[in-house]
């Protein structure tokens, strides 16, 4: 079809083009003059004929029908990348899902009632409570799929009574949630042992009046002075552990001598009141050996292996310290000849304040968060601990990290 400006060049050259055959014709000058006329007044009539049309700009196709997301090409391609379940819903028809929602559902929902294909009263009610158009919170689904576990389901309200839902495991998010809280439980209840028992002979003695005799009173007061330290031992290992684990993401960059720090850590231990300083065997060689390691922490993963050792293994017996090197690695080992420890404690002990024998530890002094610390430190070097244990016989505690050169 012409629009104005077309019609008008089309005309104009209908003029020309009558001319020109009215000059081979060789006809006079009115003749042309004539038709060329005729050929205007044509071209005008068949231009106001036309419609007039409106100016369209030539990059803009007509507009399309609005396309449902759900039936999308690149839809389907997002939901297949979601790592976490998403099911699209017509109606209340599932149309679409992918492999995780599958997973936890089953491929039968495919074609299936949404109220029915989420198998939890939460979310069978909501769904067939809420408006369609509606864009809710995320809500609970407590105890799904399993009692025990979370999940979270989400609605997003798309055009023409299309929906997408979401769902997502909180499970993990609970359990160390559960594991913080419980932490805080654990540590308040270690710490409030000892201060009750303080608490308990100071009153004692108050009550008593002056009138305690001497041994009495220095019992009193030594019972009050262990506990006291036990308490003090126990905050210090707390703020150890909240450093550690602060840390823990920060890759250590400076190399250390990790034969120079167990030789400070040794001596350290055998000049303290630690009961068999002289059981202590090092077997350290003479090699330098670096790691990139913070060397506080390194020498406190030391410390609290070698003290294990001398509090469980038997007075007289060695406390063997030695660090061999094997290609581009260097492995710590401590072991003792001690009780031993049963195999199915062995993948607890890391845990915080797990205790295989709870009055033994208490009594020399442990807190439960020896091995807790190390694994911490352990893990921010790279190194892979490992315990190993025979009843009866001894444990043997080793850490093996890679050297600074490889
Ligand atoms: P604790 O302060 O109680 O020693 P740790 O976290 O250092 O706490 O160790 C956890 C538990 O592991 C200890 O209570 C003890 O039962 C056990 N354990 C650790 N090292 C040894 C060892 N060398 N021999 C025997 N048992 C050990």
């Amino acid at each position: 079809m012409f629009d104005r400006l077309s019609s008008l060049v089309a005309a104009l050259t209908l003029i020309a083009v009558a001319a020109i055959f009215a000059a081979l014709a060789g006809g006079d000058a009115l003749s042309i003059i004539l038709l060329a006329l005729a050929g205007g007044v044509g071209a005008a009539i068949v231009h106001n004929a036309l419609p007039s049309l409106p100016a369209q700009p030539h990059s803009q196709p007509a507009a399309a029908a609005p396309v449902s997301l759900l039936r999308h090409p690149d839809f389907a391609l997002w939901v297949d990348q979601e790592k976490e379940p998403l099911i699209g819903v017509a109606g209340n028809v599932v149309t679409i899902v992918n492999d995780p929602a599958v997973r936890l559902l089953g491929r039968h929902i495919v074609g299936a009632d949404i109220r029915t294909a989420i198998r939890h009263p939460a979310a069978t009610e909501w769904l067939s409570r809420i408006n369609q158009d509606a864009v809710l919170d995320t809500f609970d689904l407590a105890d799904f799929p399993r009692p025990g576990q979370r999940w979270t389901m989400r609605i997003a309200a798309l055009s023409d009574g299309e929906r997408i839902i979401f769902l997502s495991d909180r499970s993990a998010l609970d359990a160390a949630d559960r594991m913080r809280s419980d932490f805080v439980a654990n540590a308040s209840h270690e710490l409030r042992t000892p201060l009750a028992a303080i608490l308990g002979y100071v009153e004692t003695l108050q009550d008593m009046n002056g009138d305690a005799d001497a041994a009495t009173r220095h019992r009193f007061l030594s019972i009050i002075e262990r506990e006291a330290g036990r308490m003090q031992q126990l905050v210090i290992d707390l703020l150890s552990i909240s450093r550690v684990e602060a840390d823990r993401f920060r890759r250590p960059t400076t190399p250390v001598d990790l034969a120079a720090i167990l030789r400070s850590t040794i001596s350290q231990l055998k000049d303290s009141e630690a009961a068999r300083p002289t059981d202590i065997v090092a077997r350290l060689g003479d090699e330098k050996l670096p790691i990139l390691g913070d060397e506080a922490q390194l020498g406190q993963l030391a410390h609290n292996i070698i003290s294990n050792a001398m509090k469980y293994g038997r007075a007289g017996t060695p406390v063997t310290v030695e660090l061999l090197r094997t290609g581009q690695r260097v492995r710590l080992s401590v072991s003792d000849e001690g009780d031993g420890i049963a195999p199915d404690h062995l993948p607890r002990l890391t845990e915080r304040f797990y205790r295989v024998d709870e009055a033994r530890s208490r009594s020399v002094g442990g807190t439960g968060l020896g091995l807790a610390i190390v694994k911490h430190i352990s893990e921010r070097h790279q190194g892979q601990l490992d315990i190993e244990s025979e009843l009866g016989k001894g444990t043997t505690v080793s850490v093996t990290f890679p050297l600074a050169s490889a």
